[in-house]
């Protein structure tokens, strides 16, 4: 009997009295202790009567159980669906409902506005908290801490994960046992992770960032993670001390440089910081090594292929770039309409293929043959540039390409340039409809703290520096940009909000 993720993930690790979990209350959770947590929590999703290759859907706060949840999955041969604790019911509706969760787990203080929810698409509802009889957690405790693994191969799905819905709907991303072992094994080796490694884990544990990258490495490499509920400002300069690595997303690292008490003392003994989920500007990699001396590492990754590419552990790591592919994944940058291979340099649609690529969208097999190719190369819906030296650099997304007047325009090149002008923090460059040229640019422009955007130095600067088709023809200054949780920008959001600008404007 096998299950390749329990076999190298957790069964290493039994009856081992090594921390597992620090937790930020001083408290912490062995392996055997978690493990067993695990167990009993496998048993009791049995004992409800779900069955291997049934979905389970889970909104709940970050918590050691909800970690546990995910662990017994796996063992259970059970497909884990974390869902994002920001989403309203109305959208759970939707990711229940599409699924077909058997099981729907949610926090007790959600209980009553879940219940005609988990009703509606035929789903058993339970809570995962102390409240009382009848919950998972309940169930949980009356246990046995041994759970004999479901058989399970590489191409079993492990996990259904809904992408970010930066660019649309949000899509099931099917992913099998062996995508995220892959993906653990190239992480370990890429990023040197040891059983010494302590990692601060302030990610949410519903998005692949933060769920099989962050806790699949550690467990692989039998290192420990302190466990935080959520990106709390005080406790991370407060746990630092005690870590060697950190993953993060961009704003984590743009927070941290906001406080004069994070500096090169209280990061002196780190091995690693890791930024991922959304570009990190050159700006905040910069201001990172001044303060700290240490060079973020870049990587690169989404929901359908956990990690493609990273920058070097030793060598050289390029601000700007997403590095290079990890072992065993391959990349090319392809004509967007004929899908053929460009020269290096060239911009177009970045494919990936590996062993990390997903089986396909949930329930989409036109969607899965569109974007999965029958030789195995997925289309990424990214714009990319690869070096000669093999370098990718993300230029953005496709569906955030303008055509002005016939004109491709990136987006990311005049946010580079408008981000370099003095006052201003961020930007975001979006098309919006135009009557002349079927789309043309507006700049929406993120003031420093406490400073005051100069327009018309900005509208000289552009007029200097940038072809006029690239020129932003509307510009807006907004106190913060629309962004999601994982910190990536809604441009959906600004496109609709700058939609009707260019309606009564010509030339
Ligand atoms: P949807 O597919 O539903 O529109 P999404 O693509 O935002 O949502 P995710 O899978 O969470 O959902 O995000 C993956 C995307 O995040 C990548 O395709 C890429 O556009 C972006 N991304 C991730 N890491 C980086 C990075 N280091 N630099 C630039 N972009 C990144
Ligand atoms: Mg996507």
């Amino acid at each position: 009997m096998t299950n390749p993720l329990h076999d190298a993930l957790f069964a290493p690790h039994e009856g081992s009295d090594k921390v597992f979990l620090h937790l930020p209350d001083g408290a912490s959770l062995s392996y055997a202790e978690f493990l067993g947590l695990a167990d009993r929590t496998a048993n009791a999703l049995v004992a409800l009567g779900v069955a291997p290759g049934d979905r389970v859907a889970v909104h709940v706060e970050k918590s050691p159980q909800a970690l546990a949840l995910y662990v017994a999955c796996i063992k259970a041969g059970v497909v884990f669906l974390p869902l994002n604790t920001a989403y309203t019911a109305r959208e759970l509706e939707y990711f229940v409902g599409d699924s077909g969760a058997a099981l729907f787990v949610c926090d007790p203080s959600e209980a009553e506005a879940m219940g005609p929810i988990a009703a509606s698409v035929g789903a058993r509802l339970k809570t995962l908290g102390p409240d009382g009889a009848g919950s998972l957690s309940d169930m949980v405790a009356g246990q046995s801490d041994h759970f004999a693994p479901v058989s399970r191969d590489l191409n079993d799905l492990a996990a259904l994960l809904y992408t970010s819905g930066t660019t649309g709907r949000s899509k099931g991303a099917m992913l099998t046992q062996g995508n995220l072992l892959s993906n653990a094994q190239a992480l370990v080796e890429c990023w040197r992770f040891t059983a010494d490694d302590v990692l601060l884990h302030a990610l949410p544990i519903f998005h692949a960032h933060g769920l099989f990258v962050a806790t699949n490495v550690t467990l692989l490499a039998g290192g420990t993670l302190i466990f935080l509920p959520k990106f709390e400002l005080e406790a991370v300069l407060r746990l630092l001390p005690q870590a060697t690595t950190m993953m993060g997303v961009p704003t984590f690292y743009t927070r941290l440089l906001d406080d004069p008490r994070f500096d090169r003392d209280l990061t002196a003994h780190m091995r690693l910081f890791v930024s991922g989920s959304a570009p990190l500007l050159a700006e905040t990699h910069k201001a990172f090594e001044a303060r700290t001396g240490h060079r973020i590492l870049e990587r690169y990754g989404m929901t359908e292929t956990s990690m493609n590419t990273s920058n070097p552990y030793e060598g050289d790591r390029r601000a700007g770039t997403v590095g290079l592919p990890l072992p065993g994944v391959e990349v090319r940058v392809c004509d967007p309409e004929t899908r053929t291979e460009l020269p290096r340099g060239e911009i177009g649609m970045l494919h990936v293929r590996g062993p990390n690529v997903f089986k396909g969208y949930w329930q989409m097999p036109e969607k899965t043959r569109e974007e999965l190719q029958e030789d195995g190369w997925f289309i990424t819906g990214d714009l990319a540039r690869i070096d000669t030296d093999g370098y990718v650099t993300i230029v953005g997304r496709g569906k955030d390409l303008i055509i002005s007047g016939g004109y491709n325009i990136y987006p990311k090149e005049i946010e580079m340039f408008l981000d370099d002008q003095p006052g201003v923090k961020e930007s975001a460059v979006i098309g919006a409809p135009h009557p002349d040229f079927g789309e043309s640019v507006v700049a929406v422009l993120v003031p420093e703290a406490g400073e005051t955007i100069d327009l018309a130095a900005i509208e000289a600067a552009v007029r200097a520096n940038l072809a006029g088709f690239k020129r932003p023809r509307h510009v807006v200054v907004m106190d913060a940009l629309p962004r999601n949780t994982m910190g990536k920008v809604q441009k959906v959001d600004l496109r609709q909000r700058f939609a009707g600008v260019f309606q009564h404007k010509a030339g």
